[in-house]
């Protein structure tokens, strides 16, 4: 631990004289206090670090930090994130081909997130997440838990539709999974319910097929997030539009459904 942690720290040090003498940045990198609390700085103003307040949400300069958000604040702070870097995205190339980007919808406070690959036809015509047939069958799913999709929020890995729906490539994945890092870490639920396959495999950094994911909770902590220090339990299930190609696989996911409702209470 000391080693990453050491590790971590000089990492940092040197991006920030890196920038410095670049001439891109001149003040400190401002980090959230469990974070300066993880690097163990001792006194962080001569490493160049200082302390984020408390309920502030930045990104930026090559290092993203994330602190806590109060409840109050969450739907502002999910607004802010939409429209000052969502809305006018260009960071791959999906940004020449959308008609609207889709952030997501529903409820800052939510206890529970459910997260997809990208959006369709029908939600990138209406800026809404799942909202064609699939979607159809996901509030069915949401209805089916005894929730509304108010109580909920639902978004996507990629903000953008890729061209016909096929599959997010990579570097789309890259440039866009920041958004919904940071989506999350607003939100904070207390359960994350990923959809199919890329949605899984990006929010666990893995490769493991969704059939081998599904059924079990995983940790979602990511470093540097309010998250990190008290991990997300995340239900991978499949995607509602692969069980309208597959009815049969329904049950299984209604019983991942199940292990989430227990652990919400429901
Ligand atoms: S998919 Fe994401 S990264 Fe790409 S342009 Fe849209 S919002 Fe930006």
């Amino acid at each position: 631990m000391t080693t990453r942690r050491t590790a971590i720290r000089a990492a940092l040090v040197q991006q920030l004289q890196t920038d410095r003498l670049l001439g891109v940045r001149q003040s400190p990198l401002t980090l959230t206090k469990p974070v300066l609390d993880y690097l163990d700085c001792g006194r962080a103003s001569e490493q160049g670090f200082e302390l984020l307040p408390a309920s502030a949400v930045v990104s930026g300069d090559g290092v993203s930090v994330f602190a806590a958000v109060a409840d109050g604040e969450k739907g502002a702070a999910l607004s802010a994130l939409d429209e000052k870097h969502v809305v006018s995205c260009s960071k791959c190339l999906l940004c020449k081909s959308r008609n609207n980007t889709v952030f997501g919808a529903g409820n800052p406070n939510a206890r529970l997130v459910f997260v997809g690959e990208a959006p369709g036809f029908e939600e990138d015509r209406k800026g809404v997440p799942f909202v064609g047939r699939a979607g159809e069958l996901l509030t069915k799913m949401i209805e089916a838990m005894g929730l509304t999709r108010e109580d909920v929020f639902i978004c996507n890995v990629l903000k953008c539709r890729p061209p016909n729906n096929r599959d997010p490539a990579a570097e789309e994945i890259a440039a866009c999974s920041p958004y919904l890092l940071e989506q999350l870490s607003i939100i904070h639920p207390e359960v994350i319910v990923a959809l199919g396959s890329p949605a899984s495999r990006t929010l666990l950094n893995t490769s493991t097929t969704i059939g081998r994911l599904r059924g079990r909770f995983h940790d979602y902590g990511p470093p540097g997030t309010p998250m990190a220090q008290n991990p997300i339990p995340l239900m991978p299930t499949y995607h509602p539009a692969y069980l309208l190609r597959s009815p049969g696989e329904k049950g299984k996911t209604w019983s991942d459904l199940k292990l989430v409702m227990a652990r919400l209470g429901l």
